[in-house]
Formats: structure tokens, sequence, C-alpha cells
């Protein structure tokens, strides 16, 4: 960015750092925010209303000295993700919530790896101490095994034990981030110019308009400034803060509601204050043309197994980055070791840049496309929100259900002689909706078609929650009312019987499958 290089080193000032908490779900992420805005020095003295407005600064006391740190108040690795993939990132610091009576959960591998792929630091909330059958030391054992070594141990990951329940360790906490901070980040921003920032959330609202909380980066924002936001522009027309309080100047990391957008911005649009309202509006029509525009390519753009084997027998080097998602925590390390273990030119290198147990998810997806890496997915799905923007970003995501199918398939593309392959296509998808237990034909599945056209030869697949339960099985009856069929489509209800294999619950898909040669690019 030019207008940072441009800046001297007297310009900069020292800033709060920016803090997203991140973990598993029900492991406090929400309590622990609550209980930081709470406990926090100078909390409730602006005697307002308190509002949500999607991050919230509070003061700490560090070495004696009283400082600000800001939070991002919607917790997660999805939202963080998102922004990522917007080009923003906003975050200098995580804190990994653990629940120490549960200890790591998917979850919260999938946080971690997404901030150590950010390059964010990482912090650790051991939380829920006060909990019988609470066990911090394990917490910290087997993040161990994640790169996450505690101080204690001799790593340079400071571990926090707090309760965010009866708000124990919280002052702790936010010493170890401003340490953090003071230890590896250079913070600090120039407050003396026309702000830029990103917007962190935004909505309509009926009386006010587009209400958008953007947090600023550099610069500062006051009230009558013409701004452009992603698509969005206009002229701050008031700011408010999270107690509901006016701001005249928002100062870098300062999170405020702003008021005067003509429309609404998106979470991790970047704003910028301009000369003038037709600047403003200028830059954001320009901008939307571009989006249109790159809406039009995109489908090409992102990296493709094939695209890969064709950088290589063009003899560019490249590095191929993976994500590995599976069903079980077994298949992913086994996948993972046979991956690392192919042998190719040294010029080639395969990362994996992250691995986790269940569907592919949506942030999954993100990751792809910030990252340019290929989904291997194996026993498992995309949920519907993964699918349909992997589609519409050009994500390459492979499914499959033999560990040596996959592995054949990066080891032909790392050695740049991909064969025709055969891909496996859904043909149809339906939805468990009810079971009829038959003693002569085992259960029977009553669904209804949701996608595609389930057909009697092809083979089945039983899905539950993204996982795969059940796989390579025969449709051994297929029937309308009292008629055996051969095919149903879409919106239609069947019964469908698949022998010997009963383990059916409500709520589950059927898929049928049929193989295809892929064609090459
Ligand atoms: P999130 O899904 O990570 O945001 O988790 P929540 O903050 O919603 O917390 C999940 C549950 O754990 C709630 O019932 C909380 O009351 C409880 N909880 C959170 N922190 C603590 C804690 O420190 N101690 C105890 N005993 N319970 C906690």
């Amino acid at each position: 960015d030019q207008e940072l290089e441009d800046e001297s080193d007297e310009d900069l000032e020292i800033r709060p750092p920016v803090v997203t908490v991140m973990g598993h779900v029900d492991h406090g992420k929400t309590k622990l925010l609550d209980a930081i805005r709470n406990t926090s020095v100078g909390a409730g003295e602006a005697g307002g209303i308190t509002q949500h407005i999607g991050a919230y600064q509070v003061m700490a006391e560090h070495e004696g000295i009283e400082r600000k740190i800001t939070f991002i108040d919607t917790p997660g690795h999805e939202a963080f993700t998102a922004m990522r993939a917007r080009g923003a990132q906003v975050t200098d610091i995580a804190i990994l919530v653990v629940a120490a009576d549960d200890g790591i959960m998917p979850q919260t591998v999938e946080a971690l790896n997404h901030a150590q792929a950010a390059g964010v630091p990482i912090v650790v909330a051991v939380n829920k101490v006060d909990k019988e059958g609470a066990n911090p030391a394990k917490v910290r054992q087997q993040l161990t095994e994640f790169g996450l070594v505690a101080e204690e141990y001799g790593g340079d990951t400071m571990f926090i034990d707090v309760s965010a329940l009866k708000r124990d360790g919280i002052k702790e906490l936010l010493d170890a981030v401003l340490l953090t901070a003071d230890a590896g980040l250079d913070l600090r921003a120039n407050p003396n110019k026309d702000a830029r920032g990103v917007a962190i959330e935004a909505k309509l609202d009926k009386g006010r308009g587009a209400v958008a909380t953007v947090l600023i980066q550099s610069g500062t924002l006051h009230v009558g400034d013409p701004i452009v936001a992603g698509t969005a522009y206009g002229r701050v027309r008031a700011m408010f803060d999270e107690n509901g309080e006016t701001v005249a100047a928002a100062t870098p990391a300062r999170p405020v509601a702003v008021l005067g957008l003509t429309s609404v911005p998106r979470a991790g649009d970047t704003f910028l204050v301009t000369d003038d309202d037709r600047t403003a509006r200028q830059i954001a029509e320009k901008r939307e043309a571009v989006e249109r525009n790159a809406a039009l390519a995109r489908g090409r753009k992102r990296i493709s197994l094939e695209d890969f084997t064709k950088a290589l027998e063009d003899g560019k080097v490249e590095s191929l980055n993976l994500i590995i998602k599976g069903d079980v925590s077994g298949a992913v390390e086994a996948l993972e070791e046979s991956l690392m273990d192919i042998e190719v030119d040294d010029s080639v290198q395969l990362r994996i840049i992250h691995r986790g147990v269940g569907a592919v998810t949506e942030s999954d997806v993100n990751l792809a496309t910030i990252d340019n890496a290929i989904i291997i997915g194996f026993n498992v799905r995309p949920d519907p929100k993964a699918r349909e923007r992997a589609a519409r970003e050009g994500v390459d995501v492979r499914f499959y259900s033999v560990i040596y199918s996959a592995l054949e398939d990066v080891e032909n593309s790392l050695k740049g002689m991909l064969k025709p392959e055969f891909e496996e296509v859904q043909s149809g998808v339906a939805e468990i909706r009810e079971i009829f237990r038959s003693s002569k034909f085992g259960n029977i599945a009553g669904v209804i078609v949701r996608s595609g056209t389930i057909t009697r030869n092809a083979k089945a697949r039983v899905i539950r929650d993204g996982v795969v339960v059940g796989d390579s099985l025969a449709i051994e009856s297929l029937r309308r009312f009292k008629d055996d069929v051969t095919e149903v489509r879409t919106d239609f209800e069947a019964g469908i019987g698949l022998g010997k294999f009963n383990d059916i619950q409500i709520g589950d898909e059927i898929e049928t499958i049929e193989m295809k040669e892929k064609p090459r690019v």
C-alpha cells in the first residue's frame, strides 16, 4: 500500500490491539466476551445502554498503565475467515477458548488452523476451570501437538486459566493479550490523516437507514467526512460507540457505528475517506463495475489439480495447498501422512494448510479461496452453503471414499501426468422423513427427493450431518405407493429399501452416485 510506505516513523502512534475470540461451540466464547466487557476498568461508567455494534473496546491495566483493547464481538473463526476472504485482516491476536472439561474439539483445531494460516498469534484461554472435572493441564498437553507449547513447558504460547462464569482470570488474560501485542507486533498507526479501515458489521435500520460498524485502521474518522465502504458511499452523519454514546472523532482501532451511507456494506469491505462526495460516489461505482466483471471471471481463477499439473508441465515451480476434511480423525491423519510421503521433485511443495473432522463447511471454502487450496473430502460432503460458495468461487473440491484414490490423484498431479479420471457424480439426493420397519425387507426409508433423480440402478450412500455413514449400498427396492419404479424425480416421495443396511435415521440423506469420466480442462 503506497500510503503506508510513505509514512514516516514519527507519524506513527501506538494503537490498541484488535482481538478475536475463537473456539469450539459451547466452550464459552460468548460468556468470555461478556465477562471481559463487564470486568474491565471503567465498565459501566458510561451509563448508556450497551449496544451490540459488532466490536467494543475495554480498558486494561498493564504494568501500571491503562490501555485499550478492541474486541471483535462476533465470536468464531467463520466471521474472521469471511473477512479475510474479502481481503481484510483486522485481527491482531486470537484468543483460543478451550473448555477445561472438554479439552480440544474439532472446532478448536479448526480455529487454530485458521488463526495460524492468517499468521495471527494465539493466546489460549483455558475456560471453565471452576467446573468439576476441569483438567487445564491436559488442554496444555493436547495443544502441544498443534504447535502451541505453553510457556511453562518451554514454549512461547501463553495459556491463561479462566472462568468466564465466575469472571476469574480475566485480568490475567487481558494482560497476556497486551504482553503479546508488545512482544512481537508493531501495532502503530498514524492518527493524523484521513481515515481508512474495515466494515465489520452492517445492517439496515428502519429509522436510521444503513448502520455500518467500522474499525478504524489508520487516520481519524470525523462526523461530516465523505466515505466509501465497499460499494456503499455517503457522508458520516453521526457515529456512536458500543455504549450508545455519540462519537465525534474515531482514532485507530476504535470501532464505531456509522450512519449516513446510502447502502449497506458487507463485513470485510474496506472503507476510506475521500476528498468530496463526488469522489466517494465515483469510487463506489467503479468498484461495483469491477465486482461485476470479477464475478464473471470467477470460476476459472482458482487453481485446480489440472491447472496445477499444467503449471508443472510448463516448468513453473508451484506449491500445492490442500485442505483435508474426513469423517474420522484417524482417516484424516492417515491421509495426511500418506500425502506427505509422496516422493516428488524438490521443486514441488505440498502444503496441508488445514485439516479437520466433519463436513466441508463454508469457512473451509473461504480458506481455500484465500490460500488457493484444493479441498479433499474423505467420506464427507459439503454443507449446502459450502457447496454453493465453492461453485461460485470455482474452488476445486474433491470427494473420495478410498484413501488410495485420493493419493493417486494428488500423486499424479504432483508428477505432472494426470490420467483421465472418473469422478463421482451425484445423481440425486433424498431426505428421509419417515422410517417403516418391515420384517421382510428390513427398514424402508420414506423419503422426499430434494434434488436430481434417484435411480434404482445407482449406488447409494447414506449421509448424516454431512458425514457418510453408509457407502456403496445397493437400492434393493424403490417404490412409489405400491408400485416398483426405476426412478423418482425431485419433489416426489418414495420408499427406499437398502437391503441389509438398516442404520438409517429421520433427517439422513440418501444420495445416488454415478461414475463419469472427467474431462480434462
Ligand atoms: P460459545 O458457544 O462458545 O459462545 O459458549 P457460551 O458462552 O454460550 O457458553 C456455553 C455454556 O457454557 C453456557 O451454558 C455457559 O453458561 C457455560 N459456561 C461458559 N463459561 C463457563 C465457565 O467459565 N464455567 C462454567 N461452569 N460454565 C461456563
